[in-house]
């Protein structure tokens, strides 16, 4: 089995001045996963490298970077899905985590559950000693920024930040897929979004693959965004159909969603609805990894 990563930086509208760093944030992430992969790792390992790098880099909605809450703070989701027991884990709501998806990681192996949240999150991530918390662990200029701009109306509110996702086909046919956010900009303490939502925000299966999702996590979630393109994509053209998906989320409101997917076979589709989409793809080449990627925009766009 040939292995796959790919990566995505989020469905955005961030500004220019983020588009250098967030292209090359995700092809750093790719690529050390999938030098996981080349040492043995499994895909749930390899997509939690990908995200536990881009939670570090400024760059990007989640982690170190995240944006803020409608009351000035920040509350984390994350989650991984694996696909060969369906076993995924979550968190949702907790409060100035750097590294939520160590978190989400957690819960898959060390609990019966899911999806924990806020406080409870909270009680379990202290209980194992993990996560690194505080206010300095997550505040950037770049969010403090964009929350004042935000809030004295200078700018939309809707999906300014670049949530961060990855899926990985493992050299045994596994895959597995993960993501980590701050949420969208401004939103209602408590609000939680599609990625700790398994179907939504993420899918991992042994037969139809892996899919993460990004962007307003209101519309992915009511058209179950992953499992819906992973349904779909198996008999049809990945690319196309994710296309496809996105163009109906999206919708008449034109909501910011983008996805990424693998196929068990290898096959992989990234497509977005959004300014921008920064991705990178890496498989192996005859003299080592060929990575992909950059700063997409809509099919049509110039
Ligand atoms: N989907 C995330 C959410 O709604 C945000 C994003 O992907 O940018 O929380």
């Amino acid at each position: 089995m040939r292995p796959v990563v790919v990566v995505h930086g989020g469905a955005g509208t961030a500004t220019p001045d983020l588009h250098e760093a967030a292209v090359a944030g995700t092809r750093r992430a790719a690529l050390a996963s999938f030098e996981r992969l080349m040492v043995g790792a499994s895909a749930q390992e390899a997509a939690v490298v990908a995200v536990r790098i881009l939670e570090d880099d400024e760059a990007f909605n989640a982690g170190r970077g995240a944006c803020m809450t409608a009351d000035g703070r920040f509350e984390m989701d994350a989650a991984i899905m694996r696909s060969h027991d369906l076993r995924a884990g979550a968190v949702a709501s907790v409060p100035e985590v750097r590294d939520a998806i160590v978190l989400a990681e957690a819960v898959l192996e060390h609990t019966p559950h899911v999806l924990l949240a806020g406080e409870g999150a909270l009680r379990f991530a202290r209980a194992r000693g993990i996560g690194h918390f505080g206010r300095d662990e997550v505040w950037t200029q770049k969010a403090q920024d964009r929350f004042d701009a935000a809030v004295a109306g200078a700018m939309r509110k809707d999906n300014r930040a670049d949530t961060v996702g990855a899926v990985v086909l493992d050299s045994m046919g596994n895959t597995a897929a993960a993501g980590s956010t701050g949420g969208v900009l401004l939103k209602m303490p408590g609000r939680v979004g599609d990625t700790p939502q398994v179907g939504a925000g993420l899918y991992a299966h042994p037969e139809l693959g892996a899919a993460a999702a990004t962007g307003v996590g209101e519309v992915i979630l009511q058209h179950v965004m992953c499992h819906s393109l992973l349904l779909s994509i198996a008999n049809d053209d990945p690319q196309a159909s994710a296309e496809a998906l996105c163009r109906r989320v999206s919708g008449r409101n034109r909501s910011a969603v983008g996805i990424i997917a693998v196929l068990p076979d290898g096959r992989f589709a990234v497509a977005h609805e959004s300014d921008h989409m920064a991705y990178a793809v890496v498989h192996p080449g005859p003299d080592g990894p060929i990575v992909a990627g950059g700063l997409r925009r809509p099919a049509g766009a110039c």
